[in-house]
């Protein structure tokens, strides 16, 4: 006879399954019959955050991966058309450093020296490599998008994109050049905007230097301010010490004044008020350096001075610190820049010019200390900024950077932000905070490979923006020959005339944040205001060749825009998503996204980062190889976003083991089902066989099982993995542990109609979970969907239908009851295949129909519904449920249960004082009388009776025997089918008294005993 189905190994091997559907895939062109399939359906538009070409996948990346692709997978099973354009970041100083470290350099000016031209080849380089092995292992992963047709933010078109925008903010007043103090690192030679300071691992923890330093008062003699600090590369640039007005300040016995408040236990020789201090001239510490030399250093008053740290005295350098810097513009002091833009001193700085600040903090404690200025040092740790690229402490410096200004915008991003549907909610006030609070976007770089910035200011004073290439082209006076793409140094050649006085001019050398470039992304590659439809017009400059992407025209953009969902970390609020919204917002007034997904970060499995210098960093074609593409997207999608995942192989060997529960019922359908000759009838497909006579049983897995459908296309709908999980293990468990286990004998029997409702049951658990782990899921989906579309991702979604309610009531209540059974039988210490007498049931009429079910399952002679006489009753809160509730409170209520003073409610609710308590809110442990064995919860409470008798305890030996015997059947590798003889010990001879039943239970045509064989012993009728 043909099997229906190919039969199933014991275990799944998860990598090889994968790799064999993948190549079906592509052989079958699955995808590309599914995107027609729905096309011209109803959209769903989805937009890709851009991810940066500039390593390997790293399993963190895969997260975000496997979401975006679970839930495209979904919406394409409802039949939604969608784009699936992949997107890659490519330029900007993540791309630079990257390079810089693979050609061994170390600075700015070894780029220069190097040559930008050949500099860019090699940073398009790097993206061309990473964009090629992302690609591979995102397909590995599973991620169906349209590879080929990718965006590169480097293309000519998306940087015009950003030029029409920056033209557009110009032409509203919102662009200037502003001189300001702002983070800087100094190995990357550049300010950093405030958004990017607030990425994961920019403070850490660092130990700085801590110093008391005196500055002598001019004309005070023998008097000295201390002031404190913990950088001291900033005090060559001194020029002011801030005190705070209201405080009391105090002369020490050594001339040296502090704050009072600092020092409480100290005596004072003289105290004055702050104010009083204010305009005191003092000699600053390094006027010798010719940069200090005609400074005039003098005492001001700052509101902002602290009295919880150093001495009450701030040392003020406006140009090595921000609030210095905003302070020094109010009291109009002057500014001293120390550091070049790589942090080296500038030669008017004498015997510390070229040196880095870091370097220079030994040499000028030894200056300090040699001119008799230091008071003390010792260690300070604290929480201190790094650049987010290359870990190098950032500094403060005065620069000249562009900025947007926000306050305009400020209330229309509020106002769009309130029509997004964030998931989980509270992320939506984290955007509001952000934008309530940001400051105005620093959007200028001092690097090489990035958005030209189209700015050309002129001497006449006229600041000429460029908003397209057109643009360019027609204004330009020089260069516009060699311009083979838009950036440096092409771009740099190319001179335009001012249009306020004609001279040429040339661009600012800045180039522009990476923000810009993965923000722009609704606009530039959904064909904004494009006039016509250009085929393969997206990939353009850097991306020529790279990508056979359109430039759609603006037709287009309407129908696309704006994005239904897009999903990215939580970290990217103040990233990718402030930059799409702050970009959509300026340019359409719309917000360009209407509900987010996002999540956490990942750790590993112990909870710490991962580092590739810990040596804990999964690469994601490991995690392939080792536990496979699926389990790695079911942990994913097990995860509350709102929490860190802690991801490793030993969580993975636990996926694995709770999916061999699926794996098995599967399985039992295949053999069973290819036994029994069974061929799946499709039409059971939608709501289980409706041409025969169900069972109760079948009802209730074909009731169950549509019940599956709608709470996981609830959880679908919502967006929430962790529910769509939940849910499956719930039904799964039904499934084996309830349906196959107690309809076992009818399968041995090769009922039709058995197996018609369990492959009913299996199919469609199998299509529910396909978006999570589509390999397995088209694996089964292959060997059991006979006569159906080939892949499961081809057949649609399960229609929601009617169920009977009343019945799944019933049978959780059934199943609960099996469990309290269970665990009164194991308070007795009986064994699981000991027969007994009776079970008494309580609170669980809805069990009535099914009382058969619960002898079976608990093997006792008979069940009945009434009263559990207990002798004691033991109430106990339920910590993980009141905790959180009750907080303090929980003490007071642990004491009165424990104390008895409680009454019982009906439903298994109880009273204590005033409060009453839920079911699910304690834990009641009841004893039972003398040969009693007692289990309750919510409201349910079970007792068996534990006394044994001859009859029992036969029952007991003849069961361990079954047991035994069909443990060796399977030892010794025997078909489901096959008839075997048995040979008994004489010891066990009296259990031929139930010779029949042992025949039946393990397909024996006959039993001898044999007086001198140890053990049971079977043969292959
Ligand atoms: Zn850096
Ligand atoms: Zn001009």
């Amino acid at each position: 006879m043909d099997k229906v189905f190919a039969p199933l190994p014991p275990v799944p091997d998860h990598p090889r399954l994968e790799e064999e559907i993948l190549q079906w895939w592509e052989d079958e062109q699955v995808f590309n019959r599914l995107r027609e399939q729905n096309r011209g359906n109803p959209k769903w538009s989805f937009v890709d955050g851009p991810v940066t070409a500039n390593k390997e996948m790293g399993v963190h990346t895969a997260w975000g991966r496997t979401l975006k692709d679970v839930f495209q997978r979904y919406k394409a099973a409802r039949g939604f058309d969608q784009r699936y354009q992949n997107g890659w970041d490519c330029q900007g100083l993540w791309i630079e450093v990257g390079v810089e470290r693979q050609l061994g350099l170390n600075s700015k000016r070894e780029i220069e020296e190097y040559g930008l031209e050949k500099f860019a080849g090699k940073c398009r380089d790097v993206v061309v490599r990473y964009a090629g092995d992302l690609t591979r292992a995102s397909k590995r992963l599973g991620q169906w998008m349209d590879w080929g047709n990718d965006y590169f933010t480097f293309s000519d078109t998306n940087i015009e994109y950003i030029w029409r925008f920056l033209k557009i903010v110009e032409e509203r007043g919102w662009l200037y050049l502003g001189h300001r103090s702002t983070e800087w690192c100094p190995r990357c030679g550049t300010s950093l905007s405030q958004h990017e300071l607030t990425q994961a691992g920019v403070y850490q923890e660092r130990a700085d230097p801590s110093l008391y330093v005196r500055f002598p008062l001019l004309d005070r003699e023998h008097e000295f301010l201390v002031v404190w600090t913990t950088t001291p590369w900033t005090l060559p640039a001194n020029v002011a010490a801030a005190v705070a007005p209201d405080a009391q300040y105090g002369r020490r016995e050594n001339g040296e004044w502090v704050a009072v408040a600092r020092y409480p236990d100290e005596t004072f020789e003289e105290v004055l008020r702050g104010e009083q201090l204010v305009g005191w001239r003092y000699r600053g510490p390094f006027d010798h350096l010719p940069a200090a030399a005609g400074i005039e250093h003098r005492v001001v008053e700052w509101d902002e001075v602290s009295l919880d740290e150093g001495t009450g005295i701030v040392h003020i350098a406006p140009g090595a610190g921000q609030e210095d810097f905003d302070l020094g513009r109010r009291e109009e002091l002057p500014v001293l820049t120390p550091v070049d833009e790589a942090g080296r001193f500038y030669d008017d700085y004498g015997w510390l010019h070229g040196t880095s600040t870091g370097d220079a903090a030994d040499q000028i404690v030894g200056d300090l200390r040699e001119r008799g200025l230091l008071v003390e040092i010792g260690l300070y740790e604290h929480r201190y900024p790094h650049c987010w690229r290359c870990d190098t402490p950032l500094i403060w410096r005065v620069a000249d950077d562009w900025f947007i200004r926000v306050d305009e915008i400020r209330q229309p991003l509020l106002d769009a932000n309130a029509t997004v549907e964030w998931i989980p909610p509270q992320y939506g006030k984290r955007m509001d905070d952000w934008f309530r609070n940001m400051s105005d976007w620093n959007i200028s770089r001092r690097r090489f490979y990035g958005l030209p910035l189209p700015f050309y200011p002129c001497s006449c004073g006229r600041l000429n923006v460029i908003g397209s290439r057109a643009e360019l082209e027609e204004r330009a006076v020089e260069g516009i020959e060699q311009l083979q793409e838009l950036h440096r140094p092409w771009i740099d050649r190319v001179l335009i005339r001012c249009e306020a006085c004609s001279e040429p001019i040339e661009r600012v050398a800045e180039v522009g944040d990476v923000w810009l470039d993965a923000g722009i992304v609704p606009f530039s590659t959904l064909g904004w205001q494009s006039p016509a439809w250009i085929e393969g017009g997206y990939a353009t400059g850097a991306s020529r060749g790279l990508s056979g992407a359109d430039l759609p025209d603006h037709a287009y953009w309407e129908q696309w825009f704006p994005a239904d969902w897009v999903s990215e970390m939580r970290e990217q609020i103040r990233l990718w998503f402030y930059s799409l919204m702050f970009m959509s917002v300026a340019l359409t007034g719309e917000p360009p996204y209407r509900q987010v997904l996002t999540y956490e970060k990942l750790l590993d499995a112990e909870g710490r980062e991962m580092h590739g210098s810990w040596g804990n960093l999964i690469e994601a074609e490991e995690a392939f190889e080792r536990m496979g593409a699926d389990v790695m997207r079911w942990l994913y999608c097990e995860q509350p976003p709102t929490q860190n995942i802690r991801f490793g192989f030993g969580p993975a060997e636990e996926v694995k083991r709770r999916l061999l529960t699926l794996w098995n019922s599967v399985k039992f359908l295949v053999d069973y089902g290819n036994i029994a000759g069974f061929r799946p009838h499709l039409e059971d497909l939608a709501g289980g066989p409706a041409d025969v006579e169900l069972q109760p049983l079948d009802r209730w897995i074909v009731a169950r099982t549509a019940q599956l459908v709608a709470d996981a296309t609830k959880a679908y709908d919502g967006f929430r993995t962790v529910d769509v999980i939940r849910s499956f293990e719930a039904f799964v468990d039904d499934l084996s542990n309830w349906y196959i286990r107690r309809s076992r004998r009818r399968f041995w029997d090769g009922d039709e109609v058995a197996l018609r409702t369990l492959w009913h049951a299996v199919v469609q658990g199998v299509r529910v979970i396909s978006p999570v782990m589509p390999f397995l899921s088209d694996h089964l989906w292959r060997n059991l969907a006979v006569d159906a579309e080939p892949s499961v991702f081809l057949a649609g979604w399960p229609e929601e239908r009617e169920r009977d309610d009343e019945l799944l009531r019933e049978i959780a209540e059934v199943r609960r009851v099996v469990e309290l059974g269970r665990q009164a039988r194991a308070q007795s210490r009986l064994k699981l295949r000991q027969p007994l007498r009776r079970l008494v049931v309580e609170g669980a009429q809805l069990s009535d129909e099914h009382l058969a079910e619960v002898r079976d399952e608990l093997r006792v002679k008979e069940v009945e519904l009434g009263s559990v006489e207990a002798t004691e009753l033991r109430v106990k809160p339920n910590l993980p449920v009141l905790g959180p509730k009750l907080g303090k409170e929980l003490g007071a209520l642990r004491a009165a249960l424990e104390a008895g003073q409680f009454d019982e409610l009906e439903g298994g609710r109880f009273r204590v004082g005033e409060r009453e308590l839920e079911p699910d809110e304690v834990l009641v442990e009841r004893t039972g009388k003398e040969g009693w064995a007692v289990a309750s919860a919510d409201g349910v409470t079970v007792a068996l009776d534990t006394e044994l008798d001859p009859e029992l305890e036969l029952e007991a030996l003849v069961l361990d025997l079954i047991h035994v015997i069909n443990a060796m059947r399977k030892e010794q590798g025997l078909e489901l089918t096959d008839r075997i003889r048995i040979r008994l010990p004489a010891s066990q001879r009296e259990l031929l008294r139930q010779e029949d039943w042992i025949k039946q239970e393990t397909l024996a045509v006959e039993i001898e005993v044999d007086g001198p064989i140890a053990e049971p012993q079977i043969a292959k009728a």
